[in-house]
């Protein structure tokens, strides 16, 4: 039991005016059925965004679990969105791969609101195959921050969305195999040695991946899914599929995203930058996977925005949730106005073709301005759906 959580619960619950004749989470749980909503939900990834929003200093939050749950529910107070998402950052997901002395030296804050910045744990292929054939991350696992905080702060979440009666839901989010396998290297090198490496040994690296994984499914199972958790938000790691990337190596997230489909209700993928359609559609026929945060169109594809929404409502047509706009960069840098104009657009190309989710294609960046959020939120809600 969370005295922050009982604190807001009791500030919130029976107290908030009604949106629509839905309630938040009836609206995700429709969207993700290809069911009609009220209104188009709207869910924009707060994570880093919201900490700040709240007031605090991404330093100031990192080893304190309550003050990241309460800008999370601080947010969501003022915001109303459709679904309140973790907080999450990238020491969550690797520190556990070395031991705590090498930590201050591969994460590293700069300013207030910045990313928190990582250098890659393993400098070559050969590094990063030993660290998982040793069992790294489960040697230094419990006095990570996958334990000492994402845990905690996953549970608090998940005990203010029942107390609350599950009014809004909370988005679980975890990576797959291959985000794991761009991210303990870093992007560029494993992009690199998947063309340099022999293919078996790329091969090899990504079963470890797939391995670990799928175990780690266990414990999503046990205490988020066991603590309510219904919502789960899958990163993928786009950002290495290109065409051929694709057809050798993308089995092991599909087997990753179907497993988990098996253990949480509505599972959406999360596909990062430079969308490959044959990528967008390989993700569509991932059973259990019922919707697409999508993001950009791929290098050389010369479409216009509203072309683009609807080549991807078309791919998800009778299976997926289409999940985007505004562009994380138009979030941050763009009008509230041209916010507005994108999420119409987005909605207008989607809806004749499955339900839509406002929801921008990466995570809102901490530096975008808080008009431009309450922008996408009012647009959704502007428009009943007939
Ligand atoms: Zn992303």
């Amino acid at each position: 039991m969370s005295r922050i959580v009982d604190e807001w619960v009791s500030r919130l619950k029976g107290k908030l005016p009604p949106i629509g004749e839905m309630t938040h989470w009836e609206r995700m749980a429709a969207a993700m059925r290809l069911e009609r909503t009220d209104f188009v939900p709207v869910a924009p990834e707060l994570d880093y965004w919201q900490i700040t929003y709240a007031g605090y200093s991404h330093q100031e939050i990192y080893h304190d679990v309550d003050k990241t749950t309460d800008a999370c529910i601080r947010t969501w107070a003022d915001l109303r969105t459709d679904a309140i998402w973790m907080y999450v950052d990238i020491s969550h997901q690797i520190e556990n791969f070395i031991p705590a002395e090498r930590r201050p030296h591969h994460f590293i804050h700069r300013g207030e609101k910045d990313y928190l910045m990582f250098r890659p744990l393993a400098a070559t292929l050969d590094e990063a195959i030993a660290m998982y054939e040793r069992r790294d991350y489960e040697k230094y696992l419990a006095d990570s921050r996958a334990v000492t905080h994402y845990t905690p702060h996953m549970l608090q979440l998940l005990e203010f969305q029942e107390k609350m009666d599950r009014q809004v839901p909370v988005i679980i989010g975890l990576a797959t195999p291959t985000n794991y396998a761009e991210t303990i290297v870093e992007v560029q090198n494993f992009q690199k040695w998947m063309v340099t490496e022999p293919k078996e040994k790329v091969r090899r690296y990504l079963d470890l991946c797939l391995q670990e994984r799928l175990a780690a499914l266990e414990f999503y199972r046990e205490h988020a899914v066991g603590n309510g958790a219904v919502f789960c938000c899958l990163f993928g790691g786009a950002r290495t599929w290109g065409p051929r990337h694709l057809e050798a190596f993308a089995d092991v997230d599909r087997i990753f995203g179907e497993a988990a489909g098996k253990i949480f209700e509505h599972v959406f993928w999360h596909h990062c930058g430079r969308n490959l359609p044959g990528a967008l559609q390989m993700i569509s026929e991932i059973p259990g996977v019922r919707g697409v945060q999508y993001d950009m169109p791929y290098y050389g594809q010369q479409v216009t925005w509203p072309e683009w929404f609807e080549q991807a409502a078309k791919i998800f047509k009778g299976r997926q949730c289409a999940m985007n706009a505004p562009t994380t960069q138009l979030a941050c840098h763009g009008s509230a106005d041209e916010v507005r104009g994108m999420v119409r657009e987005f909605i207008d190309a989607t809806l004749p073709h499955t339900t839509a989710c406002v929801m921008p294609g990466c995570e809102i960046d901490s530096f975008s301005p808080t008009e431009n959020v309450r922008a996408m939120i009012e647009t959704a809600r502007s428009r009943r759906i007939d």
